[in-house]
């Protein structure tokens, strides 16, 4: 983490410095703040995090960035005077990234963001010493916090983009600089907002804002939205995807009960394993291979790494109920892409006595989301499904579309989630297996945690 003085402090983020400080990482949040930090309040609508300043303080702030405008800090409290505290943060992120060695891998997309950024830091992890993003740290603020958390030795730094609009990922990539980017695919997540998909790929190709001018963008092959902009952009492009158009293509692939067997065309010899499930997990794997190529890591420290992947939970979880119910806990997030994408690997799944889905509403996906729901439900194939469950005002849609394929007796849609589980629970049975997915609103961890009890 950023080890610094106050007055370092203050020349990166064009404040001014009142008393001086030691200081020993950043921290905006005063209930998990460390001894020596950096305090950043940071004001939103509803709250003025200058006013926790006491509280920073008592917890062991060494100093803060403090709003010109703001009614004066605590006496006994050192702090840099800014414009805005929030661009003071960014602003020090870049500055203090500028000044370590570190190389960066940006990563943004609809889906797979955090799965990549898991796969790369693993890969790369066997040759350099990597960090990456926390969890879901993938916003201007969460960026920024990550960055500074960087320890001054590290090689290469694995930075998650997200976003809630346009322009997000411009600021994020030009704090960041990286040297590779990754765009995992274009889905519908915030269709809402950004109008059109073709909005949408605009908004992640904003990520080649700050990618270095002979740095390599690392993309699907088969996005046409994409490819068209990578075309013009100058920089080296790298596609990775199903077909063999694609420089990274898997040869051949098996699924098994702990994750997935696949061959790749740039190391046909070589044969690779994830403990993850899906098709769209050995493409986030091509995307993380891709760019560990671009750092010169061997193939079979890329196997290795692959091999002892960790992903961070929720996304196409497997947990093994006690009751012999296996469930796909896939409850993290959802979109039409990464619904149709877990829906695929169930029915490819084999070895169970019935498959049953759970699938819950999709939000944010603007005027057309009943279509985008039914579409999802028609997309599922009853030769290979045996139960379609769904839950939620948008989920009955889902039931409404699977109900075009599948006899009525083998769908159900449920508005009540205790309504929902009790039906789960009388119609599984050992040997079953379950996948749960919907938005991270609707909670659906709590139906995964009620049916492998
Ligand atoms: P967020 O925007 O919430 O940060 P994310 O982009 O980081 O999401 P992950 O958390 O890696 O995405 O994965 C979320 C879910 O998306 C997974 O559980 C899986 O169902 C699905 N998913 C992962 N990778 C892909 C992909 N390449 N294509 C389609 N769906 C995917
Ligand atoms: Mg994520």
């Amino acid at each position: 983490m950023i080890r610094t003085t106050l007055e370092k402090i203050a020349s990166w983020t064009g404040g001014e410095a009142s008393g001086s400080a030691e200081i020993r990482g950043v921290s905006t949040d005063t209930r998990t703040i460390q001894k020596g930090s950096l305090f950043v309040p940071i004001s939103g609508e509803n709250f003025n995090g200058h006013h926790f300043a006491e509280k920073a303080l008592e917890n062991g702030a060494a100093a803060a960035l403090w709003g010109k405008k703001e009614t004066p800090p605590p006496e006994n409290l050192p702090v840099v005077y800014v414009d805005d505290t929030l661009h003071a943060l960014q602003d020090l992120a870049k500055n203090y990234l500028a000044s370590i060695p570190a190389k960066v891998i940006g990563i943004t997309g609809s889906n797979g963001k955090t799965t990549t950024k898991d796969m790369v830091a693993s890969v790369l992890g066997t040759t350099y010493k990597v960090q990456k993003t926390i969890g879901n740290y993938n916003n201007h603020i969460g960026l920024p916090l990550t960055v500074l958390a960087l320890e001054e030795d590290t090689e290469i730094a694995v930075l998650e983009m997200g976003m809630s609009g346009r322009g997000e990922i411009e600021l994020l990539s030009r704090i960041a600089e990286p040297e590779a980017a990754i765009i995992t695919n274009i889905g519908e997540s915030h269709l809402q907002d950004l109008g059109s998909r073709e909005g949408i790929s605009e908004a992640k190709f904003e990520i080649t804002a700050g990618l270095k001018k002979n740095g390599t963008l690392i993309i699907p092959g088969e996005e046409p939205l994409l490819t068209e902009k990578t075309a013009r952009s100058g920089f080296h492009v790298v596609t990775f995807g199903q077909a063999d158009t694609n420089d990274y293509h898997p040869l051949a692939s098996e699924q098994q009960k702990d994750g997935t067997h696949f061959t790749v065309n740039q190391e046909p010899d070589e044969r690779f394993f994830i403990p993850v499930l899906g098709s769209h997990n050995i493409h986030n794997a091509l995307a993380a291979m891709a760019a560990a190529r671009q750092f010169d890591v061997p193939a079979e420290s890329i196997k290795k790494g692959l091999k002892l992947l960790t992903v961070t939970g929720m996304r196409t979880e497997l947990v093994e109920g006690t009751n012999g119910v296996t469930v796909i806990n896939d409850a993290y997030n959802a979109s039409p892409t990464s619904m149709k994408a877990a829906v695929r690997l169930l029915q490819d799944l084999e070895g169970y006595r019935k498959k049953i889905v759970v699938l819950a509403d999709m939000l944010e996906l603007g005027e057309n989301e009943n279509t985008f729901h039914f579409e999802t439900g028609e997309s599922i194939d009853p030769g290979k499904i045996d139960c379609v469950f769904t839950f939620g005002r948008l989920g009955r849609k889902i039931a409404d579309g699977a109900a075009v394929h599948f006899p009525e007796d083998r769908v159900a849609a449920y508005e009540d989630k205790q309504e929902l589980i009790r039906a789960l629970q009388e119609k599984t049975a050992d040997g079953d297996i379950i996948l749960v997915k919907g938005s991270r609103a609707v909670k659906l961890e709590e139906v995964v945690e009620a049916v492998i009890q």
